[in-house]
């Protein structure tokens, strides 16, 4: 495990899908709401300490002592695929996926099938799985 590992992500608003897809990959990850100012998800970033993840060019310049990440892309492949590669995230099938809705943790309920703990939605290997092996593939291709 390295320490890029443990890496913990709050994406503004805009970004829901890239924060969904962390969340699958096993990285704790917050979205933003609508009514935080960029002040505001620079503090909860520290308080939390988490790297934020954002489009907005005004809040990668504002001074803070949080770690920003701005992403040049709108397209949500060009997204994942910076992302991964300047903080060399892991692009492994993760064994700690979270929740995408609700980024709490997945409890295992019986063979090939998971909880959330929660909200309790459920998880299971169908659709879902071919679809990450998809981003995977992509992410391998770094
Ligand atoms: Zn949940």
């Amino acid at each position: 495990m390295t320490e890029n590992d443990r890496l913990k992500f709050f994406c503004d608003v805009v970004l829901g899908k890239l924060c969904r897809w962390l969340r699958i990959m096993g990285y704790d990850s917050k979205i933003a709401s609508d009514e935080l100012s960029d002040r505001d998800i620079l503090e909860e970033a520290k308080r939390e300490n988490r790297v934020v993840l954002t489009r907005d060019k005004d809040l990668k310049k504002m001074k803070s002592f949080v770690d920003v990440f701005l992403l040049g892309s709108k397209d949500f492949e060009s997204q994942i695929k910076d992302l991964f590669s300047h903080f060399s995230l892991n692009t492994y099938f993760p064994s700690d996926s979270r929740c995408s809705h609700c980024n709490s943790e997945l409890k295992k309920i019986e063979k090939n099938r998971w909880e959330c703990i929660g909200c309790g939605h459920e998880y299971w290997k169908g659709s879902h799985w071919k679809r990450i092996k998809d981003i995977q593939r992509k992410l391998n291709d770094l």
